[in-house]
């Protein structure tokens, strides 16, 4: 079947280095068009500019997965998952497998834990598509289990039903389960935590405290309010041999920091790793502040000498932005901080110089003089 085509309208040729196509870029689709469906997009002179997948529904109505004239079939996939597969080929343990339009599979997040991957579908068009990446990435990887795991806001923009569970069952957990895009920090902030108190400040399942602690942290106490996280944490640190230096504390964090700058403790580590406080760009000015809030409370809590591992996983918080807010709470806190390292996401999410999405975790490895 010859896909649909969708034309772009005069000097919006963006798509050539950028996969996202918005309804504002698109003069016309023919009529084969149909919503999760390959349409092959041309520029306004009719040269081919890539193939991807088409949804009239959300604004950005198309993501390209490929800039040649090849066939966006059951072949297609597994040359994509075989080279997503070989570009992590030197990671040990849990990995992030497919990082979207970062391994130009736009749409598509897989995590894998062992026998287990866990597949995130975040267009129309890729949820039609869950067992065919199945088929492609047991084709690639041997026989793995599958487990969904779909955004529902982003099945909800789209118009599918997002999926939670085995291929065909109900589950739960947090994003594609663990937050793989820390694995790099933890593995190289643990070590800064050996003799020295800990404070994992948003814990989820404390993967940060458990490297400090079977690195010789003298203790750690793990902040967190979600009950399911809570259970995690506790379960991790038992696996690790770690529980009985450890203490997990149900609490919102914004408080808990309060309470434990007025009980006047101090720590030789801290990790500060919030969720996106800014979703959008609308909501930027309050993020700014919610970061500011507890990075200065953070920083006061640092013994001399003590190293705080500061976080944003916000695309819309800046480099510059959240650079600009850590020196203005070191500012208010009457702390000088020596910048030992920025930190990124780990190298399993890659990103792409011409889009910019891809990358979203920044922080500073800081320390207090
Ligand atoms: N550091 C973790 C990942 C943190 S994700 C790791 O290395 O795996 C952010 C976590 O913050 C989530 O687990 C979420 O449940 C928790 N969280 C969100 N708001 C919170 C709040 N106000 N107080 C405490 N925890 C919160």
């Amino acid at each position: 079947m010859t896909p649909a085509v969708l034309r772009l309208k005069r000097g919006r040729d963006r798509a050539r280095v950028h996969p996202w196509i918005f309804k504002g870029d698109v003069a016309d689709v023919s009529d084969q068009g149909e919503p999760g469906g390959v349409v092959t997009v041309v520029d306004a002179g009719g040269r081919l500019v890539g193939r991807g997948l088409f949804n009239p529904r959300p604004a950005l109505c198309c993501r390209l997965l490929t800039w040649t004239d090849e066939a966006i079939d059951a072949d297609f996939w597994r040359r994509r998952l075989a080279a997503a597969v070989a570009a992590r080929a030197n990671r040990d343990g849990a990995a992030r497998l497919v990082w979207s339009e970062a391994d130009a599979l736009a749409g598509v997040v897989i995590d894998r834990y062992g026998p287990v991957a866990v597949l995130q579908t975040v267009t129309l068009g890729m949820a039609r598509r869950r067992a065919e990446l199945a088929a492609a990435l047991r084709a690639v990887l041997g026989d793995v289990a599958v487990f969904c795991a779909d955004d529902p806001t982003a099945a909800t923009l789209e118009g599918f039903e997002p999926a939670a569970g085995w291929l065909d069952a109900p589950g739960r957990g947090h994003k594609t389960g663990l937050y793989l895009d820390q694995a790099d920090n933890r593995v190289r902030i643990g070590p800064l935590g050996a003799g020295r108190a800990v404070l994992d400040v948003f814990a989820y399942t404390a993967g940060f405290a458990c490297h400090a602690l079977l690195a010789g942290a003298t203790s750690a106490i793990c902040i967190e309010s979600s009950k399911d996280a809570l259970a995690g944490a506790v379960d991790n640190l038992a696996l690790n041999g770690v529980a009985a230096r450890a203490e997990v504390r149900d609490a919102n964090a914004f408080d808990e920091l309060r309470r434990l700058d007025r009980a006047g403790e101090r720590f030789g580590l801290i990790v500060l790793d919030p969720p996106p406080f800014a979703r959008g760009r609308g909501a930027l000015e309050g993020a700014l502040r919610g970061y500011k809030e507890i990075n200065l409370r953070a920083i006061r809590l640092l013994e001399p000498g003590g190293v705080l591992a500061t976080f944003s996983c916000s695309h819309h918080v800046s480099d510059d932005a959240f650079e600009r807010m850590v020196r203005d709470a070191a500012a208010d806190a009457g702390a000088r901080l020596r910048v030992l390292a920025p930190l990124t996401q780990s190298a399993d999410h890659p990103v792409l110089l011409t889009v910019p999405e891809t990358r979203y975790l920044k922080g500073l490895l800081l320390e207090r003089i």
